[in-house]
């Protein structure tokens, strides 16, 4: 599968890479927007939330307490951070393998829209 995202877990193209385990991979945004700029993944190609089946939901709870470790590691969890998922063109998404943004160490933008 032609997929950046599945080549950065297959190790095909180099990334700084914070934490593994069976289901998930963090590592660092090329292309940061903030001081911390993680990308949370599952290791399960899904195109995006529209394609999430309920069978995946246990899985994707986890993405939370991998946020909240993240956070902690990187000494943004009592500054505060966002964690943000983009779905589709109007949101921005350009990479369709399912991705959570950890954002933190500075104050953030206070629009979303
Ligand atoms: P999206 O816009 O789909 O929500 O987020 C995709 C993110 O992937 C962007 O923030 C972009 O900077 C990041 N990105 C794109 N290509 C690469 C890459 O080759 N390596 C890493 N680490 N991040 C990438
Ligand atoms: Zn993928």
């Amino acid at each position: 599968m032609n997929c950046l995202f599945c080549k950065i877990i297959d190790r095909e193209i180099p990334a700084t890479i914070h934490y593994e385990d069976e289901n998930f991979l963090v590592f660092d945004d090329i292309a940061p927007k903030a001081p911390v700029h993680k990308l949370i993944i599952p290791k399960k190609h899904i195109h995006n939330i529209n394609e999430l089946a309920e069978e995946d939901l246990p899985l994707i709870a986890k993405v939370f307490t991998i946020a909240q470790n993240v956070a902690k590691q990187f000494g943004i969890d009592q500054s505060g951070y966002r964690l943000l998922n983009n779905c589709n063109a109007d949101a921005g998404q350009t990479v369709f393998h399912l991705h959570f943004h950890l954002l933190g160490g500075q104050k953030l933008s206070d629009t979303l829209g």
